[in-house]
């Protein structure tokens, strides 16, 4: 009974957009509960997630720096945080802390919202961070020849052994290689974020039914995406996984699915546009 709590915990969380958006979900879900953002820096994480649990918190979301961290503390974890090495989701059931990693489940919906079919043909994943790791695990579970492109090709040779992909492994420089015949294409870097540099891709080379995803989404339409669409290539972008990867968070937290009707996307979009 009484008020049920959850939040995200991250150093910096300030710029988190998961208050707005899982406030709105609970406002009109009609219940009774709060989600706050919680700062801590690293070496304060496990004490704080200790803190929350003794408070009575159901869970929280975990952003960057501490999706290793969330892990390693975890007693329980789904096969998907194990095999991508990270966590953002952690429920504090009775017993023991559960990890679980719903970037995964943000991924594979919003390829799906680009009509994405897994059949057609190999992906190009450009980056070999945290949520490369993430698309690979989904380009795995999808059956899709990956080739990796990253500034460090040693990094995305050492993601795909460790994730016992054989996936094909290209530097920067040899992207418009990597682009012949591909069928998807997903930027997991930090490249085109407002105060980045850009990526730059010759999305010419790509096949005219080819989806383009970007997980960047600060601004909303990055460079990339905005050339995708001027070639007429089927676009997607990250709001569509940060929205994607917090509904089965606010269920595991709520335990209730969120409300259909609540626009967050443009909740989320405009509170975007309106930032300095
Ligand atoms: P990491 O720091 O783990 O990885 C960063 C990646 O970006 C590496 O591949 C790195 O290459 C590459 N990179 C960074 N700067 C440059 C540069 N100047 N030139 C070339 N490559 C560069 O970060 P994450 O994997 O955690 O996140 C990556 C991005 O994904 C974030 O910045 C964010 O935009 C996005 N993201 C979006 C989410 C969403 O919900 N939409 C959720 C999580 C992430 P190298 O290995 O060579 O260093």
């Amino acid at each position: 009974g009484g008020v049920r709590k959850a939040g995200v915990i991250g150093w910096p969380v300030g710029h988190s957009l998961s208050p707005a958006m899982m406030t709105a979900w609970l406002n009109d879900a009609g219940i009774e509960g709060e989600y706050s953002p919680v700062a801590a820096a690293p070496e304060d994480f496990a004490d704080t997630i200790h803190r929350l649990r003794e408070a009575g918190y159901a869970g929280v979301n975990v952003t960057l720096p501490h999706k290793e961290a969330a892990l390693a503390l975890a007693d329980t974890a789904s096969d998907a945080a194990r095999a991508a090495g990270a966590a953002n989701v952690l429920v504090f059931e009775k017993a023991r802390i559960h990890a679980d990693n719903t970037d995964i489940t943000g991924i594979r919906a919003t390829l799906d919202e680009g009509g994405w079919q897994a059949e057609t043909g190999p992906a190009v994943l450009i980056g070999a961070g945290g949520a490369a790791r993430a698309a690979l695990y989904v380009l795995k579970a999808a059956g899709v020849p990956a080739r990796i492109v990253n500034r460090s090709p040693d990094r995305a040779a050492e993601l795909a052994r460790s994730m016992g992909c054989a996936a094909e492994i290209h530097g920067l420089d040899a992207a418009p290689r990597a682009l012949e015949g591909a069928r998807l294409v997903i930027n997991a870097t930090s490249l085109g974020m407002k105060g980045q540099p850009a990526l730059a891709l010759p999305l010419d080379i790509l096949p005219a039914d080819a989806l383009v995803f970007d997980m960047v989404y600060v601004p909303l339409e990055t460079g990339l995406l905005k050339q995708a669409r001027s070639r007429a290539l089927r676009t997607v972008g990250g709001l569509s996984m940060l929205i994607g990867q917090a509904r089965p968070a606010f269920e595991a937290f709520f335990g209730k699915p969120v409300p259909a009707r609540t626009p967050v996307r443009a909740m989320l979009e405009a509170a975007l546009e309106g930032r300095p």
